[in-house]
């Protein structure tokens, strides 16, 4: 049974297709997709399927090529969500269709993208309370559109078992720490603005693991993080504790957090150079001050010597 009484809100506030209703993992729904349905696959075109690192990952490995022939082939760049984070979304063809569907459905159906997934139950965490008692309340939605005829199928389930089916947990799992990235740079809205630099290296971790493997073992990467070895055993050949070190990697490189820690030579030789820097700064004001100093003396020097030959009714600087 659904939680009819939990209105999210009302529907003159609510102009998309989600139910104003607050589903929990026990509510109950009636939906089905199958080859079935008289709308069969429609759903699979004129749609914007954000790609997450995990998809990424999952997608070329199945199809069997590297992120960047992946990237090339099946992506087209985009904002995440509205922030001025990099990432990509699914290229469609020219019919405004998905490059993986055909009229007998989806052909990378066990490897989907989280999205498809997710269709058309939707997870909303809100958090509320005051300063010290911030409760995060987790429900669920549901999207109703009007060409999608499943939802008039007689099949029923719960939520819970409905994302069971759907591998949806997994997504979740995967996705989360990525998607809090994501929402906290949301949370920082437009005026904050992130340095090119770290526009790719979010672009870099969240769309090519490859490049970012290559990154961590064939540039200084190591010789500015501490990185325990067994990460590193790791993450060389487990592409998901891989992907996860990109998530720590961005929080502390966006967010100045302390997932991952510069090493200590190398902060101390930052701060020496800051030293050097703030001499130079500081002998660079000397030396400005010297000059003025020489220029003012020089000039009441001239003054004076023109006084002194007014004095003794010399022509001084006056020509007229
Ligand atoms: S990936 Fe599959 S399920 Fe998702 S839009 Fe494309 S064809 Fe449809
Ligand atoms: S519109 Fe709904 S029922 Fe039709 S294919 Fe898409 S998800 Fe399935």
């Amino acid at each position: 049974m659904t939680d009819e009484k939990l209105t999210m809100f009302g529907k003159e506030k609510n102009p998309s297709n989600i139910l104003p209703v607050k589903y929990t993992l026990d509510s109950k729904i009636k939906f089905q997709c199958h080859p079935g349905v008289s709308c069969f696959t429609a759903c699979c075109g004129t749609i914007g399927i954000v790609l997450t690192p995990f998809d990424i990952m999952r997608l070329r490995k199945h199809i069997g090529i590297s992120s960047d022939e992946f990237l090339l082939r099946f992506t087209r760049p985009d904002w995440v969500e509205k922030t001025d984070l990099p990432g990509v979304k699914i290229n469609l063809d020219e019919e405004g269709r998905c490059p993986f569907v055909t009229d007998k459905g989806c052909t990378i159906y066990e490897e989907r993208p989280s999205a498809c997934r997710y269709y058309p139950i939707g997870m909303a965490n809100f958090h509320s309370g005051g300063k010290e008692d911030v409760e995060s309340e987790k429900f669920f939605f549901v999207v109703k559109e009007k060409h999608c005829k499943g939802h008039l199928e007689d099949k029923e389930w719960t939520i819970r078992e409905w994302r069971a089916d759907q591998g949806v947990d997994l997504c979740d799992e995967m996705n989360s720490e990525w998607m809090e990235l994501v929402m906290r740079r949301k949370s920082f809205g437009h005026q904050a603005t992130l340095s090119p630099e770290a526009q790719k290296m979010f672009f870099m971790v969240s769309t090519n693991l490859e490049k970012f493997k290559s990154f961590i073992f064939e540039s200084r990467f190591l010789d500015t993080y501490e990185v325990d070895e067994e990460t590193l055993e790791k993450i060389k050949d487990d592409d998901v504790a891989l992907m996860f070190f990109g998530f720590k990697y961005l929080r502390s490189s966006i967010f100045g957090t302390q997932d991952l820690q510069i090493k200590q030579d190398k902060i101390d030789a930052r701060v020496a150079e800051m030293k050097v820097e703030q001499k130079e700064k500081e002998n660079s004001i000397v030396d400005t001050y010297e000059e003025l100093k020489d220029d003012r003396d020089k000039l009441a020097s001239m003054l004076d010597e023109v006084k002194q030959s007014k004095a003794y009714g010399g022509p001084g600087l006056d020509k007229k």
